[in-house]
C-alpha cells in the first residue's frame, strides 16, 4: 500500500511514526490515547506517505488485545473511493449550477413555460407565463378554454386553428397573438409549442413556451409606421417637386447626370434629361458647367441671380440655387438645383426703364419745345415790333415811304403774320391730336387738279427763294380726302423742302403705288441736306428734329401732324434718303377708294 516490501519492513526501515505527514501526526496522538484509554481506537481518516513521496488517503482503525498492549490496526486505502465521490461531488456541483445557468438564462429570456394534459384537459402556467398573461392568485387557469378566454377575440380563432393543426398533423406549433390581462391592459406574446402522442397516436400532451414580445411589436408598429411616413412624405415632396413652377433637378455623381427632373424643368429644356450628364444636355451653358463643379468640390452652395439662359431658342433670366448632395456618410455625391423664373419680372424692369428713359426724354423735349416755341413766337413778334418802330420814326420826321417801301414793309408784315399764323395753328393741332380731336372732312379731290393749284401758290415763293419747283402727274386721282387738311400736307413738305433743300430745285411726282395699286403715291423730292438713316422714321416724331436748332428755326411739329393727317386718311408716309447731302424724298401714300 505503501510501497514498501516486507524485507524493509523488516529490516525496520518503516518507521510508523513518519510515514504520517506531520499535520495529521495529532490523529495518531488522539488514536495511541484512546488505545491507552478504552482499549480501541474509531477510525480516522488520513493520508500515509507513500514510498514514492506521494501520499495515499488511508482510513485505519485498531484494537487492542486484551489486557494487552498490543494490538492490531487495520488501514484501508480509500483513495479511489475519495476521488470517485470528489468526481461525483464535482459533477453534482457542474450540474447544480448549469441548472442554475439554465435558469438565469430562461428567466434572463423572460420565457414563461406552459403545459397541458390534453388527456385531463388541465394546463399549468409557470410563475413567469403566469406574470406575462398578468395572471396571479386570483387568476388562475386550468383548462384551454380558461386559457383561450385570456386570448384576444379577434385572434382566438385563429391561434384555435394553429392548435388544432399542431394536434392533427404532428407539427409544431408557433403562433403570435395579443392576449388581454384581466386588468384589460393588451400584451403580444410568441407561443411556441410541441406535441406529444401515446402509442396509439392520440396527443396527451401539449407544452411549450411564451414570450412577451409586445416591445418588438410596437417597434415593427412603429417602423412600419415610420417606413410609411417616410414613404409617403417622399410621395408628397416628389409630387410636390414634380409639379411647383419653380424648376427642381437633382443631379448625380461628379458628371452631374439628371437623376430628377421635374416638369417645370423639362418644360424649359423642351425635353426630359433624365439619365443625361449636363454637359451633354445642355452643352451650351459652359458658365453653369463650372459652378457645377465648385458646388461638388467644396460643398459651398452657389446662389445665383439674374441668370440669362436660352431655353428653346428664348432668351430667360433664372435666379438658381445649386446645393451639394451628400450621402450617409456626408461624402458629397450629388448637386440639388433650385431654379426659379423671373424673365416676367426681369423684361417688367427694363420696360419700366425704357418708360422712365422715356418719360425723361418726353419731359426734355417738352421743355426744349417750350423754350423753342417762346424763341420761334418771339421772333416775328420782334421783327413786326421793330418795323412798327421804323415805321413810327420816318412819320415823326416826317420822311413818307414810297410806295415800294410801303408794299415791302405790308409784304413783311405779312410774312410775319403768316408765321405767327402757322406756328399757332401747328401748336393747335398738336393739342387737337394730343386730345384725338383731328377732324377729317371729306369732299371729292381730284389731285391732279388740287396739285396744279398749289403750284400757283407755291411757284412765285419757290421763285423769290431763288429756286423752282416742278410737277410731274403720271396718272391722275379722285377720292374723298380733306382737301384742307391734304394742303396743310403739302405744304409741310413743300416748306421743308424750300428750308432743308439747299435752294436746289424741288420736284413733285404723282403716281400709282408701286407697292399697293390702290393707293396714289405722291413724292416730293429734293437734292437738298438729306437725312441720316437714323433720323429717318425718328423725325415724324412730335418735337423730334435732325438739325441743330440754331441753323434752321423750326418745332419739330410738322412732320409729327403730316403723318397723322395721311394716317386718318388710311394712308401712309415716309422718308427716303441716300444720306445726308445726298437729298430727300417724302412720300405719301393715300387710299384711292373711299371709306
Ligand atoms: P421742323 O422743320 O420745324 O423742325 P418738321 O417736323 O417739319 O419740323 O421736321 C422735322 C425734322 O425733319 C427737321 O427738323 C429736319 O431735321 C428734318 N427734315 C424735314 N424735312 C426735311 C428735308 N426735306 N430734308 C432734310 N431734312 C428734313
Amino acid at each position: 500500500m505503501v510501497g514498501y516490501s516486507i524485507d524493509e519492513v523488516i529490516d525496520g526501515k518503516v518507521l510508523w511514526s513518519e510515514m504520517t505527514p506531520p499535520e495529521w501526526r495529532h490523529l495518531d496522538i488522539a488514536a495511541l490515547q484512546q488505545l491507552k484509554t478504552i482499549g480501541v481506537m474509531e477510525p480516522v481518516e488520513k493520508e500515509y506517505f507513500h514510498k514514492n513521496g506521494s501520499r495515499i488517503r488511508v482510513r485505519v482503525q485498531g484494537t487492542n488485545f486484551e489486557g494487552s498492549s498490543e494490538g492490531i490496526a487495520y488501514v484501508q486505502d480509500i483513495t479511489a473511493q475519495r476521488k470517485a465521490e470528489k468526481d461525483l461531488a464535482e459533477r453534482d456541483l457542474e450540474l447544480r449550477s448549469n441548472q442554475e445557468r439554465l435558469a438565469m438564462a430562461i428567466s434572463h429570456a423572460r420565457v414563461g413555460f406552459y403545459d397541458w394534459d390534453v388527456v385531463e384537459n388541465r394546463i399549468i402556467f409557470s410563475d413567469r407565463m403566469m406574470r406575462d398573461w398578468g395572471l396571479d392568485e386570483g387568476h388562475r387557469i386550468d383548462t384551454l378554454e380558461s386559457a383561450m378566454q385570456l386570448i384576444h377575440p379577434e385572434d382566438r380563432e385563429r391561434v384555435r386553428g394553429l392548435i388544432n393543426t399542431a394536434m392533427l398533423q404532428k407539427s409544431t406549433y408557433e403562433a403570435e397573438y395579443r392576449v388581454v390581462h384581466p386588468t384589460g391592459s393588451m400584451i403580444w406574446v410568441e407561443v411556441h409549442g410541441s406535441v406529444i402522442f401515446d402509442a396509439k397516436g392520440k396527443p396527451i400532451r401539449f407544452f411549450g413556451s411564451s414570450i412577451d414580445i409586445t416591445k418588438k411589436k410596437k417597434q415593427q408598429e412603429e417602423l412600419k409606421l415610420a417606413v410609411a411616413a417616410f414613404h409617403n412624405d417622399r410621395e408628397n415632396f416628389r409630387t410636390l417637386f414634380k409639379q411647383t413652377p419653380e424648376m427642381v433637378c437633382i443631379l448625380r455623381g461628379p458628371d452631374h447626370v439628371f437623376e430628377f427632373v421635374n416638369e417645370a424643368h423639362i418644360r424649359a429644356l423642351g425635353f426630359d434629361a433624365t439619365g443625361m450628364a449636363v454637359r451633354v444636355a445642355q452643352p451650351e451653358s459652359v458658365e453653369v458647367h463650372g459652378i457645377l463643379d465648385g458646388v461638388y468640390r467644396t460643398g459651398k452652395t452657389a446662389e445665383l441671380r439674374e441668370i440669362p439662359i436660352t431655353l428653346t431658342d428664348r432668351l430667360r433670366y433664372f435666379n438658381l440655387t445649386y446645393s451639394a448632395r451628400r450621402d450617409e456618410e456626408g461624402e458629397i455625391d450629388g448637386i440639388m438645383i433650385l431654379g426659379v423664373e423671373i424673365t416676367d419680372q426681369v423684361l417688367a424692369r427694363e420696360a419700366l426703364k425704357k418708360t422712365e428713359l422715356a418719360l425723361k426724354s418726353a419731359v426734355r423735349s417738352r421743355d426744349e419745345f417750350l423754350s423753342i416755341a417762346s424763341h420761334e413766337l418771339k421772333t416775328p413778334i420782334t421783327s413786326l415790333k421793330l418795323q412798327a418802330q421804323l415805321a413810327l420814326r420816318r412819320f415823326q420826321k416826317a420822311k413818307p415811304f414810297t410806295p415800294e417801301q410801303i408794299s415791302e414793309l405790308m409784304d413783311m408784315i405779312e410774312r410775319q403774320a403768316n408765321r405767327l399764323n402757322r406756328l399757332v395753328d401747328d401748336m393747335l393741332d398738336i393739342a387737337h391730336i394730343r386730345s384725338g380731336r383731328l377732324q377729317i372732312q371729306r369732299s371729292r379731290v381730284r389731285l391732279d387738279e388740287f396739285l396744279a393749284e398749289a403750284m400757283l401758290r407755291f411757284g412765285p415763293i419757290f421763285k423769290q427763294a431763288e429756286t423752282s419747283i416742278s410737277l410731274s402727274v403720271e396718272q391722275s386721282f379722285e377720292g374723298d380726302w380733306d382737301r384742307v387738311r391734304l394742303e396743310q400736307v403739302l405744304n409741310n413738305l413743300l416748306t421743308n423742302g424750300l428750308r432743308y433743300g439747299n435752294k436746289k430745285p424741288i420736284s413733285i411726282t404723282l403716281r400709282r403705288s408701286p407697292l399697293q395699286p390702290s393707293f396714289a403715291r405722291l413724292e416730293v423730292r429734293d437734292e437738298g441736306r438729306g437725312i441720316s438713316a437714323d433720323a429717318l422714321d425718328r423725325i415724324f416724331n412730335r418735337f423730334e428734329r435732325d438739325v441743330d436748332r440754331n441753323e434752321v428755326s423750326g418745332l419739330g411739329l410738322g412732320l409729327f401732324i403730316t403723318r397723322q393727317i395721311v394716317e386718318a386718311h388710311g394712308g401712309k408716309v415716309w422718308a427716303e434718303s441716300e444720306g445726308l447731302q445726298k437729298g430727300s424724298t417724302f412720300i405719301v401714300e393715300l387710299p384711292i377708294s373711299t371709306g
